[in-house]
């Protein structure tokens, strides 16, 4: 059995006190949430934080908000069970409730939060082992050691961002607010999760934790969110496509395409979507998306599936998402 590192616990009740707390204690202290990542995490010695900052008693961190614009505020610290079973969500964010209602299985979505799920930690099976393991291959860049095993001559990390709410915040234009030490911000999803290398897979300063996500009011807009995975019962994506398009009579006014699961950053596939604005969605402007979609895609050989077959499975999926919403 993998037991937990030792390390001392608080849990503030305010997002402030967190953050002047995570300021203090700099990279030493992680945010847990529901602890569904980060304490397998810990169990396999990838993090060892000396200081576990709880989010459970910051109630400001919770809540699902319906606001008069049409838009919504979901606190962070939501658990995703919440957002499965909130009937307005699974209406009218067709895609949110998709790719939440395929996070890892209905136990774990008691305990994991949406916040969590966005800041998931990136992937691959030559960190995702036990300690013992990886000191056989002499540790990965992302932990302690200095090569990457997936591409032994790059100097970047391609641990892979496999989160499945990450695509579709992006593609749903969704805005996420931080708390630092020093005060408030806000980002785009597009901006939060715009990285290059899989040690740095979020854009967040060490002091700051996610408070809130707000969605803007997605009417007139169609949304779809699909998966590759081996087992459907419940696994990490190989493969996520998010797709939103909105239409102005028969043509297409508005597409975005969002792949995850590929490598370190979400990819928008922004040729593929071009080529659906001021068109009719048919097969054949979905068939030229779909090629299009190929482009950006670099999967490697670091989790479950031949990255050949994730690859080609990219157009696929792409012209499934946009085959649905037509
Ligand atoms: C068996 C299994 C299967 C899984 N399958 C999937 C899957 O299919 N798809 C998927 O997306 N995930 C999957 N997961 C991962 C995980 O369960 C979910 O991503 C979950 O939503 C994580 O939320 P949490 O609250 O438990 O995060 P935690 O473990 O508490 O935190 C995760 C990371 O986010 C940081 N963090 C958490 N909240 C905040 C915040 N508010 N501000 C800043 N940083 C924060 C933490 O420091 C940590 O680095 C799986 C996990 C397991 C164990």
């Amino acid at each position: 059995m993998m037991r937990l590192p030792t390390f001392s616990y608080c849990a503030p009740d305010t997002a402030e006190e967190i953050a002047h707390i995570l300021a203090e204690e700099g990279p030493a202290a992680q945010i847990v949430a529901g602890g569904t990542d980060l304490y397998p995490n810990m169990k396999r010695r990838q993090v060892e934080p000396k200081t576990v900052v709880s989010l459970a008693r910051a109630r400001a961190l919770r809540g699902i908000e319906w606001r008069d614009d049409g838009s919504l505020r979901l606190g962070t610290s939501e658990p995703l069970r919440a957002l499965e079973r909130d009937p307005r969500l699974q209406s009218t964010l067709p895609a949110l409730h998709q790719s939440v209602l395929s996070i890892s299985t209905p136990v774990l979505r008691n305990m994991g939060t949406i916040g969590g799920n966005l800041c998931l930690d990136t992937r691959c099976q030559y960190l995702n082992q036990n300690f013992e393991w990886r000191r056989t291959i002499n540790h990965c860049l992302k932990c302690s050691g200095d090569t990457c095993w997936t591409a032994p001559g790059s100097p970047k990390c391609w641990a892979v961002n496999s989160s499945d709410s990450v695509p579709v915040m992006i593609a749903m234009g969704a805005k996420l607010l931080l708390q630092g030490a020093a005060g408030r911000r806000e980002v785009t999803a597009a901006e939060f999760f715009d990285v290059t290398d899989g040690r740095e897979w979020i854009r967040r300063q060490p002091d700051e934790v996610m408070t809130d996500i707000v969605i803007p009011s997605q009417e007139g807009t169609r949304s779809v969110y699909l998966k590759l995975r081996r087992r459907d019962a419940y696994d990490f994506p190989v493969l996520g496509v998010a797709a939103r398009i909105t239409m102005d009579g028969d043509l297409v006014s508005d597409a975005r395409i969002v792949l995850n699961a590929v490598g370190p950053a979400p990819v928008r596939c922004t040729e593929a979507e071009q080529a659906l604005i001021g068109y009719r969605l048919n097969a054949e402007t979905i068939g030229e998306a779909g090629n299009l979609s190929r482009r950006g895609a670099k999967p490697l050989d670091n989790t479950d599936y031949m990255p050949n077959y994730r690859k080609k499975m990219v157009p696929v999926f792409v012209r499934r998402a946009l085959a649905a919403l037509a």
